[in-house]
């Protein structure tokens, strides 16, 4: 009993210790679009109005809400994307003024479509409560009500549905609200915002699909970031230089990004760009790869915004924060929206040739860099008798703070565009996962001999722990010219079309996102069949007897290479790999480029 007790009270003064983590001291604010916010009385307010925004809906209340919404409203339709492993349908709101409600028929209205989800990362759930209030009021509350004459609007409230019920009052630490929220990682904790090139999970397989059919002139992926504390309450941004998208990279920028900032600023928030942890050396706009939403849309043609509101901001500026931003982009897209139509088609007919594949920010090359003036809150850097080391203290006193900004503008590595990619019948799953993605791929009916470049993959790298589910690897790509016979049932995946890029950003094994990286190809780097030493040793005597050139070269390597000296793997496998007996396809890359 007296255990007991103790365990008890000792599980109290834990939960009153844990209640609200020690966060930085709050900003006060008191914004102009706290008018949005639902009366007490208003029959359609919504539960994170109701209770001042301690709270968020469930998803049967989230379901709910919606279905109410859109009995009420016929502009809206709730459509299923799929169903997650735990049974949950991913819903999609159609909202469109003449009620087309499939791919079909929507992107036949000459109106442009915005797509804004949330809860990607589901205790990131900000846009989901913003979303709610946004549909009210294009419908049934009518304070926006005009915008749907000008443009369509897709919602997916909540896509990690499965993590958005995995609560708990702990699931966020860094964030000022609400009080219980879902968590990071799907039910197979795996993050959706790493899988937009791998496609591993029901739920980004289910948005990637809706890219695909629904065609939505921008998209828009809601967060709520944490890192270090600022002024800024809406943070956005978008890949600017990849050389992917450059028309709708400029559309952004112009038309996009001066309409968001002026609209958050008249209703009283502070848009600011993406800010990374460490500001030290500047700030750098990083080109996100194509495993995240925004870089997946941009290597797509599609015009896409990451959305990052601030953790340490209430949930309530943080909210009303993005619906703002959801107002303002809707109403961007119905002005403006042709010429970004324009915009993406230009990209996605641009066959862009040599295709980078990785960048770096371009500070090199002299110059004065471009400054910027940051909104930043005052901290200080003290000795910690906790880590040894020293911490970081912000003191909730905004600053104003000079720094240089680095644009990741400098390709640092690209390939030729292939012609085409030659998948054979083994790998089918890869031309699978390229189909989800909406790439035209061929199967190929009858075997056929192609002159290709293969690529032997040298040196291969493991990474120490799994990451994503996945072992990653990276290799040196050297290409050989082959004739290859491909059998029937073999793919080729042309590069002449508007996914090409993604193509090749997937195919490619110098591709950080490529499926090679990812781990898929593992077995290529397996030796499967063995030689005995002692043949090896016969072997080798004969080859240093009748090649002199060959004794030449491995007396030199003994000389200079004691890494070699050393080992008597090395030393055995310089002579069997130089045999007819070795795996003349050991690391070979069995996806093949037609040139
Ligand atoms: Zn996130």
């Amino acid at each position: 009993m007296l255990a007991m007790g103790k365990n008890l009270l000792l599980a109290l003064v834990t939960t009153s210790l844990f209640a609200q983590a020690p966060l930085p001291p709050a900003i006060p604010w008191n914004g102009k679009s706290r008018e949005l916010i639902a009366k007490a009385d208003n029959k359609w307010i919504t539960v994170a109005e109701k209770t001042a925004f301690r709270a968020t809906p469930t998803y049967e209340q989230t379901v709910a809400y919606l279905r109410q919404l859109s009995l009420a409203a016929p502009e809206l339709r709730m459509i299923s994307l799929g169903r997650s492993a735990e049974g949950r349908d991913i819903w999609m709101v159609v909202a469109s003024r003449d009620r087309l409600f499939t791919p079909e028929t929507l992107q036949r209205s000459a109106r442009p479509t915005l797509l804004v989800q949330a809860g990607i990362h589901a205790g990131e759930i900000d846009g989901k409560d913003a979303g709610l209030m946004f549909l009210r009021e294009l419908t049934v509350g009518g304070r926006w009500r005009t915008l749907l004459d000008r443009a369509n609007f897709l919602f997916v409230p909540i896509l990690n549905v499965d993590g958005h019920e995995h609560t708990s009052t702990y699931n966020r630490v860094n964030q000022r609200g609400p009080e219980v929220t879902g968590w990071r990682t799907n039910a197979r904790n795996l993050n959706l915002n790493r899988d937009y090139t791998k496609l591993d999970t029901i739920e980004v397989r289910a948005i990637v699909a809706a890219l695909d059919q629904w065609k939505p002139d921008l998209y828009i992926d809601t967060h709520v970031t944490d890192g270090a504390d600022y002024q800024y309450d809406v943070t956005f941004g978008w890949n600017e230089s990849t050389g992917y998208s450059p028309q709708a990279v400029r559309w952004m920028r112009m038309t996009l990004a001066p309409q968001l900032n002026s609209s958050l600023r008249a209703m009283g928030h502070i848009p600011g760009p993406l800010i990374p942890d460490d500001l030290t050396q500047g700030l750098t706009i990083a080109n996100l790869p194509p495993r995240f939403s925004n870089g997946y849309g941009d290597a797509r043609h599609i015009p896409s915004l990451l959305v990052e509101t601030h953790s340490l901001k209430p949930y309530e500026q943080r909210v009303l924060g993005t619906l703002v931003l959801m107002q303002s982009a809707l109403q961007a897209l119905g002005q403006e929206g042709l010429a970004l139509k324009r915009a993406a088609m230009r990209d996605s007919e641009l066959r862009v040739n040599p295709v980078p594949l990785a960048w770096r920010a371009a500070k090199e090359g002299g110059g004065t860099p471009e400054m910027i003036d940051l909104l930043l809150i005052e901290s200080r850097t003290i000795p910690s008798t906790i880590s040894g080391t020293n911490k970081t203290e912000y003191l909730g006193k905004p600053v104003t703070v000079r720094r240089a900004v680095y644009h990741q503008s400098e390709v640092a590595l690209s390939v030729p565009r292939a012609r085409a990619y030659w998948i054979p019948p083994a790998w089918s799953d890869i031309a699978d996962r390229l189909k989800i993605h909406g790439i035209a791929v061929e199967r190929i009916s009858d075997a056929r001999e192609v002159d290709v470049d293969m690529y032997r993959l040298r040196d291969p790298k493991f990474d120490p722990a799994p990451f994503e589910g996945h072992v990653r690897v990276a290799a040196t790509p050297q290409i050989e010219h082959r004739k290859e016979r491909f059998p029937l049932g073999s793919y080729r995946v042309s590069t002449d079309q508007p996914l090409g890029e993604l193509v090749t950003v997937l195919l490619e094994p110098a591709s950080p996102d490529s499926f090679l990286q990812w781990g898929f190809f593992h077995p290529i780097f397996q030796r499967t069949e063995y030689v005995e030493d002692y043949i090896v040793e016969a072997l080798a005597e004969q080859m240093l007897a009748s090649d002199s050139a060959l004794k030449g070269e491995f007396d030199k390597r003994l000389a200079t290479d004691e890494a070699f000296r050393a080992s008597p793997e090395q030393r055995l496998d310089f002579f069997y790999s130089r045999t007819p007996y070795a795996d003349p396809r050991w690391r070979l890359y069995p996806i093949a480029r037609e040139p």
